[in-house]
């Protein structure tokens, strides 16, 4: 085990060892990262991303943990959760946020404001660097619409600066974003009528409310939509809501999501999505494809 020492010293209470990834991951089940450290700014993450170089420690950065199943066998090396990373600045039509403000308070702050283009994207629970990471998006409507330019660094700790212009993106996929850690954002938008962005979002919320499971920990949907139907249509059709693996379930309200019922395991959720996928592709012939992200050994 590396001589985290440094790293309490530097974080205090934000550096804690054996952090079970219940706490940290939204489905509230999987094993412990051997670091888990929450930097206050900028330069605390550049400091810690270049202590780990120093040291060999791998460094790896999650948002609120709603898109990832950590292995029962954790984490090693450092965790880095941007939470703290949370100024949010709105300028004319411009908002610049950092990663750790949650995405959905970045989509209220739009709404309130009149700027049209996010209001969609709604309730969806990461961070805005979990959110660009993935290009996450609902109702027709993702991350990547209005933004402008990504800044951060390099695993070598260099800044970087990505402008959306020179980037390719798609559905849940965002390319050249591997080894950049994100710092921040700035998003760009069209003017719209307050009250009608207002009414959207709340028929949005109301909407996820209706048809998520949101009384149990998930990650969402499992799955990315297949070309021309929905994952969840085809699980469905697979007769496979309330399928059970240990304490993970197939949702019956929503069958595209996997949901902790209590006590879930990695292994059983790991278990329940294989299982999952042979069903369909058995039932109907299409082979799903993972939207959520495995950590660690599986
Ligand atoms: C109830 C529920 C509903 C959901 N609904 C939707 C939905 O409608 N649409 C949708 O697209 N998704 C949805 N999701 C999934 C999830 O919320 C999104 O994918 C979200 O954008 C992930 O953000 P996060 O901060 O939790 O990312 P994490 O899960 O923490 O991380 C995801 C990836 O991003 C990387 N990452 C995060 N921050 C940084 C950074 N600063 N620098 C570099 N890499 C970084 C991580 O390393 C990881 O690879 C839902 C999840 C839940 C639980």
């Amino acid at each position: 085990m590396p001589e985290y020492g440094a790293l309490k010293d530097k974080f205090g209470d934000y550096c804690l060892f054996d952090e079970p990834a219940a706490n940290f991951t939204t489905y509230q089940a999987g094993g412990k990262a051997e670091a888990l450290v929450k930097p206050g700014s900028r330069e605390d993450l550049e400091w810690l991303s270049g202590w780990c170089r120093a040291a060999s420690v791998p460094l790896r950065v999650l948002g609120r943990g709603s898109n990832v199943l950590v292995s029962d066998r954790g984490l090693p090396g450092v965790t880095a959760l941007t939470e703290r990373l949370s100024k949010i600045e709105i300028s004319c039509n411009t908002i610049t946020a950092q990663v750790g403000v949650s995405w959905d308070a970045l989509a209220r702050l739009s709404v309130e404001h009149g700027l049209a283009g996010l209001e969609k994207t709604s309730g969806i629970p990461g961070s805005v660097g979990g959110a660009l990471r993935m290009n996450a998006g609902a109702f027709g409507q993702e991350a990547f619409d209005r933004l402008e330019n990504i800044d951060g660094f390099s695993v070598s700790g260099s800044p970087v600066r990505l402008e959306k212009k020179n980037m390719t993106y798609g559905y849940r996929r965002a390319d050249g974003l591997d080894g950049l850690i994100m710092v921040s954002a700035g998003f760009v938008f069209a003017p719209g009528d307050p009250a009608v962005l207002l009414q959207d979002r709340s028929f949005i919320l109301a909407a996820r409310e209706a048809k998520q499971p949101l009384d149990y920990p998930s990650a969402g949907s499992v799955f990315k939509r297949p070309q021309g139907d929905f994952a969840s249509r085809l699980i469905d059709a697979a007769g496979l809501k309330g399928l059970k693996v240990g304490g993970a379930e197939v949702s019956s309200k929503h069958a595209g999501f996997i949901i902790n019922v209590g006590g879930a395991t990695a292994a059983d959720i790991y278990a329940l999505m294989r299982e999952v996928r042979a069903r369909v592709k058995e039932k109907s012939g299409v082979e799903l494809e993972l939207e959520q992200i495995l950590l660690g050994e599986f």
